[in-house]
C-alpha cells in the first residue's frame, strides 16, 4: 500500500507527522490533490456519453427562470417533459406542493398500487480509504473500525431473518484492502441462505467484478454520487478512488452490463444546490432507462445528516417541504422508478410520503457495525463499530410492517422469484 492509499484509522492529532502534513495539505491546496476527472490506474472506461448530456442538462439549468404558468403547463400535461420537470423542481412550483403531491399519488397508485417494499440494509465492514469530509466513516476520522467475519455475518443475517425480512442491503464502507470483492462475494452467497433479494452498497468496481457478485448472488447496485457539481465534489472528496468523479458516475451502467437486475441512483442533498442535483440524478435515471429499458432503476434522496466527528460542513437547508417537492417531482418525470426514502427522515415524514410517491422504505436500521444483536439482543458495545452517521426513525421491521397496514398501505417483502 503507497503513501496515496494508506489508511490512518487515528484521531489527526496521532496522526505520524508526515501524515498530518499530508492531510493538511489536501485540505488546503487544491494543487495538492489528484485530478477527479482523470481515471486512476485499474479503473474501466466504458466510453458512455451519458455523463455529457447529464452535466450539459444540469449546468444549463437556471431555475429561477420557471414561472407559475410553466408549473401549471407541468401539471396539467398528460406526460412530463424534461422541460416540464425544471419547472416541477423549480422555487416557482414551491405553492403547488399540494396540486404536485396529488398528481404524484395518482401515478403512484396507477404503477405500483398501494405497496410498499420494505428492506433492511447491513453494514459489514466501516473500513475507508477515501477522505469524504462530510462522512464520519472517512479514513482520517478517530472511529472504532470493524470488519465482520463471515460467521458473524452469518449470525447477524440470522438475527435479522428472524424478524421476517426478506430484502437486505449490504454495505461496507469504500476499501478495497480491507472489503475486496472476494469477501463481499462470500458475504452475499451466506445473503442468499436467508433472504430473497439482495442489493449492495459498496465501492464501484469494474464490469467482471460487478458480474462476479451478480454471479454470487447480487440483484442491485446502489451507488451515489454525493453530487453531479464535479467542481464542489472536488473539495469534498480530496483523497481515494472515489475522488475520480466520472468513474463513479459509470457505475450503475457498469453494474447493468455486468448482467444486474437493477440499479439505484442518488445525490446527497444538502451538499450542494439541491435542485440541480435533483435535476441531475434524475436525468441520469432517465438517460440510463432509455439505454437499458429492462432495468429496475430506483431512486433515493437522502439529506445531509449530523455526522460523528465533523464540524467541517453545514448543511444547505433542504427542508421537508423542498424534499417533499423533489420526490414529487421524481415521481410525476420518472412514473416507474422506485423511490427509497431513508431512516435519516423521521417517521412521520415517512409515513406521509409513502402515501403520496415512495416506494421502499428501511425498518430495523442500524448504521453500526454488528450490532443488530446488540440492539435486540444485548452484546457488548464494545464489539461493534461506530455508526456512519445518525438515523432518525428507528422503528423495528414489526412496527414498520404494522404502520404501514394502518396506513392503508399494503407492505411488501420481496415481490421476485428465481425460476
Ligand atoms: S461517504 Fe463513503 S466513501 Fe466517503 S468516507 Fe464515507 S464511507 Fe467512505
Amino acid at each position: 500500500m503507497n503513501e496515496e492509499n494508506q489508511v490512518y484509522f487515528v484521531d489527526s492529532d496521532q496522526l505520524p507527522p508526515a501524515a498530518l502534513e499530508r492531510k493538511h495539505r489536501l485540505e488546503q491546496d487544491p494543487s495538492f490533490r489528484t485530478n477527479h476527472m482523470e481515471y486512476m490506474k485499474g479503473m474501466q472506461i466504458i466510453g458512455s456519453d451519458i455523463k455529457e448530456k447529464v452535466l450539459k442538462a444540469m449546468d444549463a439549468y437556471d431555475y429561477d427562470v420557471y414561472t407559475a404558468a410553466d408549473v401549471e403547463r407541468a401539471l396539467s400535461n398528460e406526460s412530463c417533459s424534461i422541460e416540464d420537470f425544471k419547472a416541477l423542481l423549480s422555487p416557482a412550483a414551491a405553492p403547488y406542493l399540494e396540486q404536485m403531491a396529488r398528481k404524484a399519488e395518482e401515478i403512484t397508485k396507477n404503477h405500483f398500487g398501494n405497496t410498499v417494499y420494505i428492506f433492511t440494509p447491513l453494514y459489514i465492514a466501516n473500513y475507508c480509504q477515501n477522505y469524504c469530509i462530510y462522512c464520519g466513516f472517512n479514513c482520517y476520522n478517530n472511529i472504532r473500525r470493524k470488519k465482520l467475519s463471515f460467521e458473524e455475518i452469518e449470525h447477524e443475517m440470522q438475527v435479522i431473518a428472524k424478524t421476517g425480512m426478506e430484502e437486505i442491503l449490504m454495505l461496507t464502507g469504500e476499501s478495497r484492502a480491507y472489503s475486496d470483492v472476494h469477501y463481499i462475494g462470500e458475504a452475499v452467497k451466506i445473503a442468499k441462505k436467508y433472504f430473497k433479494n439482495i442489493g449492495i452498497e459498496i465501492y464501484p468496481v469494474n464490469v467482471d467484478e460487478y458480474r462476479y457478485l451478480h454471479e454470487c448472488g447480487v440483484d442491485y447496485v446502489t451507488v451515489f454520487q454525493e453530487t453531479y457539481n464535479t467542481d464542489k465534489y472536488e473539495t469534498l472528496h480530496l483523497m481515494g478512488h472515489k475522488r475520480v468523479w466520472p468513474y463513479r458516475f459509470d457505475s450503475q451502467e457498469r453494474a447493468l452490463m455486468g448482467g444486474m437486475r437493477g440499479a439505484g441512483f442518488s445525490a446527497l442533498l444538502g451538499l450542494d444546490d439541491f435542485r440541480k442535483d435533483a435535476l441531475a440524478t434524475a436525468l441520469h435515471v432517465y438517460y440510463i432507462n432509455r439505454k437499458y429499458p429492462h432495468a429496475e432503476l430506483s431512486l433515493s434522496c437522502p439529506r445531509l445528516r449530523p455526522i460523528v466527528n465533523n464540524d467541517k460542513i453545514n448543511p444547505r437547508d433542504v427542508g421537508e417541504k423542498e424534499l417533499c417537492q423533489v420526490l414529487c417531482a421524481y415521481r410525476i418525470f420518472l412514473p416507474f422508478a422506485g423511490i427509497t426514502v431513508s431512516s435519516r427522515e423521521s417517521a412521520d415524514f415517512r409515513n406521509g410520503i409513502t402515501k403520496i410517491c415512495a416506494t421502499k422504505v428501511s425498518a430495523g436500521v442500524s448504521t453500526g457495525i454488528g450490532d443488530h444483536e446488540e440492539k435486540y439482543e444485548g452484546k457488548q458495545e464494545e464489539d461493534v463499530g461506530d455508526e456512519q452517521f445518525e438515523i432518525n426513525d428507528s422503528r423495528s421491521f414489526k412496527t414498520m410492517y404494522d404502520d404501514m397496514e394502518q396506513g392503508g398501505l399494503q407492505p411488501v417483502l420481496n415481490d421476485y422469484i428465481y425460476v
